[in-house]
């Protein structure tokens, strides 16, 4: 039930590896999920529909996986920030402190700076988002690159969020502006929808689009195992109160002109500018032949999703943990008893990038869907981690 990364991934192992039969069911018109891109009518550039979506990975396995289905480019993402009609490098890096500073500074000198700025307030001690960024950055940077960009994608004051969102928030006392540290990083060559597509491409694997699993769930054989990628809230009729999303629009547009902003992702810091940031497709891919006089540019802004909205970034309050540890226990009932397992972001409520989507559906495959089919177990429906 899905036809995303998580589902495909499960569908693509069985057929092929037990060689059994698999149905998979989407209620979208195409398959791949939220992965999914497709080239906008008058110029080809491909866009990701749902979203800007990079595939980078330090999971070994993952890798030599996806590259069965597709092979990569030796694109690296880099974003950069403006801010008051100025353009910095992300994420924060020696490069973004001489430029705000306005002077040239060592690794030491920047590295003293900032701990002189943060030491306000003592990290072990920040009670939210705020509170942790200063400790992490000093109130200077915090407040040109962090409280409006983030006030802005969660609509809420950074001083109400948990400073967990911000955990990772790197700063480089290097010139290195690279976006990931991974090992492995790129776009698929001929784009995702090709890679999905192969990775359905299989006599085993039958899709029906258009298709809503609420529908038609009456009339799928009970004994047949189900892998569910859809919402878990949904699924148990929201019994236990519904999960709080965040959705995003998207506005695209065609320009008359061969490059808008020289990059693929523009970030906006400023709180008075409405949308969060501007992706320029056609420079995912330097290497294909684009027309040199059009581009397509999509603003994104960020909003809590409403019922009918698509949910894409779960919020995760603590009502939301409470919720989820009640759709948990139903899910481990519902395998014992229905043959009905749980995955990918929708189905466990988790933020999971592609990589993960793909190396907890092989999990699931090995743990839990082989040893039914090959040695007789139970689904024993713990939700996957
Ligand atoms: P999905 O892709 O959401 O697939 C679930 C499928 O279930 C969908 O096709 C849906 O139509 C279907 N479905 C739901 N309900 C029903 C129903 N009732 N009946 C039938 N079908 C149903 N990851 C990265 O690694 N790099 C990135 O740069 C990145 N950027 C992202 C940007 C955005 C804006 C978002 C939202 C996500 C991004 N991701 C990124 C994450 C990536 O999209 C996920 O890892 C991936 O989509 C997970 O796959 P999935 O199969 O779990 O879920
Ligand atoms: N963030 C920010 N300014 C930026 C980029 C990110 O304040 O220019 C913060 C913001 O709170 C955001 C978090 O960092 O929620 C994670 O950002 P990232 O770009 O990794 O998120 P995603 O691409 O998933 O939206």
């Amino acid at each position: 039930m899905g036809s995303g990364f998580f589902g495909l991934t499960v569908a693509e192992r069985v057929a092929s590896q037990l060689d059994k039969r698999v149905l998979v069911l989407d209620r979208r018109d195409h398959i791949g999920g939220n992965a999914y891109s497709a080239p906008e009518p008058e110029t080809g550039i491909e866009v990701h529909v749902y979203g800007a979506h990079l595939f980078h990975t330090s999971n070994e396995r993952v890798w030599n996986y996806v590259n069965q289905f597709t092979e990569f480019t030796n694109y690296q993402h880099r974003v950069f920030s403006i801010y008051q009609d100025k353009t910095y490098s992300l994420p924060i890096n020696l490069a973004t402190i001489c430029q705000y500073f306005g002077k040239s500074f060592s690794p030491e000198e920047a590295r003293a700076l900032v701990a002189e700025q943060a030491g306000e307030i003592d990290t072990a001690e920040a009670a939210n988002l705020e509170e942790k960024a200063i400790s992490l950055i000093g109130r200077p940077l915090y407040e040109a690159f962090i409280r409006g960009y983030t006030k802005k994608q969660w609509q809420t004051d950074p001083t109400e969020l948990p400073a967990a969102v911000i955990a990772r928030l790197p700063v480089r006392y290097t010139f290195d502006n690279r976006y990931f540290n991974d090992t492995w990083e790129g776009l698929p060559v001929d784009g995702y929808t090709a890679w999905l597509s192969r990775m359905a491409d299989h006599p085993n694997i039958e899709v029906r689009l258009n298709t809503d699993y609420f529908d038609v769930r009456d009339e799928l054989p009970a004994d047949v195992p189900t892998v569910f990628t859809g919402p878990i809230d949904k699924y148990f009729g929201y019994e236990a109160g519904e999960l709080g999303w965040r959705t995003l629009d998207f506005e695209t547009e065609v320009l008359p002109i061969g490059d808008f902003q020289g990059t693929s992702v523009m970030n906006y810091a400023d709180e008075d500018v409405p949308f969060t940031r501007i992706h320029e497709f056609r420079h995912f891919h330097p290497e294909r032949k684009y027309p040199e006089d059009k581009t397509v540019v999509v603003r994104e802004y960020s909003r809590f999703a409403e019922s009918g909205d698509e949910p894409y970034y779960p919020i995760n309050t603590p009502e939301d943990r409470a919720k989820l540890e009640r759709y948990r226990e139903l899910a481990t009932k519902e395998a014992a008893e229905k043959r009905v397992l749980f995955g990918g972001r929708l189905g466990t409520y988790k933020y999971l990038d592609m990589h993960m989507a793909i190396g907890s559906a092989l999990s699931m495959f090995d743990n839990r869907i082989r040893p039914f089919f090959d040695q007789g177990e139970s689904l024993d429906g713990r939700l996957d981690d």
